[in-house]
This record gives C-alpha cells, structure tokens and sequence, in this order.
C-alpha cells in the first residue's frame, strides 16, 4: 500500500545521510497521505543506507502499525501526535544536524542574524522545554512552541521540522542547520546584533510574495 509515498519518503529519508543532516540511524522523516490519513515514517534502528521502500512503516494517526517489516521510528507518536493537530502539516522531519543542535544544548533559540533565516523563517527559531524520547511529549512541545513556524529546537535533543509535504519539511531542516551554522561561527567572534524586527519582517513579506516558485517556510 502507498507504494508511491514510500517510495518518496524512503529517498528523502535517504536525502538526510547525503545532506549530512543525520549520522547512523539518528533522524527521521515521516509523511502523511492526505486520502487515507495514513503516515509513512521510517523504521527504528534501519541505517539510512539500507533503506528500501518496502522497510518504510505505514502507521494509523495514533501510531498503531498497519504495515511494515519493522518497529516504527521511536518518534512515531510524536508524529502522530503533530500531525492529529494540525490538519495542513503532511511532513515531519527530525534530525540531529550538529549546529543546530548546538544551540538546543545550550537551551537558545537561533537567532535571526542572516536575510537567509529571515526569508525561511521570519523569526528566530524556538527552543522547546525538554521531552523524553518515546511517546507523545515530543510532539506536545512541538506544538507548544512552533507556532506559525515551520522548525523547532528540541531542548537538549535536536531539531524537527514540519510542512505542507515532507520535501519542504526536509528543506526547513536543511535551512535551520545552515542558518545555525552560520549564527555559530559569527557569535564564535564576538557578540552579533540580530536583524531589527521590521527589517525581518521586510525580507520575509518579499520572500512570501516575491521569491521562487513556493517558499518553503510559508507554513501553509
Ligand atoms: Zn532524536
């Protein structure tokens, strides 16, 4: 079943290892068919190079497993728990990408010091309170703190993402892991003065109306 989705979600899983946004089997992406409700996310434990499509775990909308060789993702209520909240979001991605994480470390928001951050986000990216690994808490503090963001910082643990479809819930990663590094190395130097509220505000309004085919951090 869903053989496309799975497909699909199986390469952008994969797409994480050739992005260097994920080491081992750390991360994860996840999709939801918008007909049936049914979410696709990868297999706990299954290193990304060995990924096929048919290792994929097809799960209902409280995570019950409905197919797949393997336990589903540690994270799949989380998921789930994301995706039973928000009707418009059909991708999930959660990586460990080091920057980022960096920042979810220490407990800080990324703040917005690049036109690139204030394009893709429009404002900082939030850090979450802490939530152990394994059942909905994750998902909770996601909730909490994304508001009309498209990217959070889990609170000692590392970033999760979500979109419209899973390919732009992976490029919100993506930005959110260049946007640290790059906040990184400026703070290494010395103190860096975030762009101003309105200038922020500018650049996303240009973004938004202005750039590209489909601005991956609309959130809608
Ligand atoms: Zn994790």
């Amino acid at each position: 079943m869903l053989e496309d989705l799975k497909d699909h979600v199986c390469r952008l899983n994969q797409d994480l290892l050739t992005h260097g946004l994920v080491a081992g089997t750390s991360g994860n992406v996840s999709a939801r068919d918008p007909e049936t409700n049914l979410l696709v996310i990868k297999p706990s434990g299954v290193a990304f190079d060995q990924l096929t499509p048919d290792d994929m775990s097809v799960v209902d909308l409280h995570g019950n497993v409905v197919e797949g060789p393997h336990k589903p993702s540690v994270d799949t209520a989380s998921h789930a728990y994301v995706y039973r909240h928000r009707n418009d979001i059909h991708g999930v991605v959660h990586t460990h990408s080091p920057f980022a994480t960096s920042f979810a470390l220490r407990g800080e928001a990324i703040p917005v010091l690049t036109t690139t951050h204030a394009c893709l986000f429009g404002a900082e990216i939030p850090i979450t309170g802490y939530a152990v690994i394994g059942e909905e808490e994750i998902g909770q503090e996601i909730m909490a703190h994304v508001g009309d963001g498209t990217s959070v910082l889990m609170r000692s643990h590392g970033v999760f993402t979500i979109g419209t479809d899973a390919a732009r819930a992976l490029r919100s990663a993506l930005y959110t892991e260049e946007c640290a590094e790059a906040a990184h190395l400026a703070l290494t130097r010395g103190p860096v003065e975030p762009l101003a509220a309105d200038v922020v505000a500018a650049a996303r309004a240009w973004y938004l109306s202005d750039y590209g085919q489909a601005p991956v951090g609309s959130g809608s």
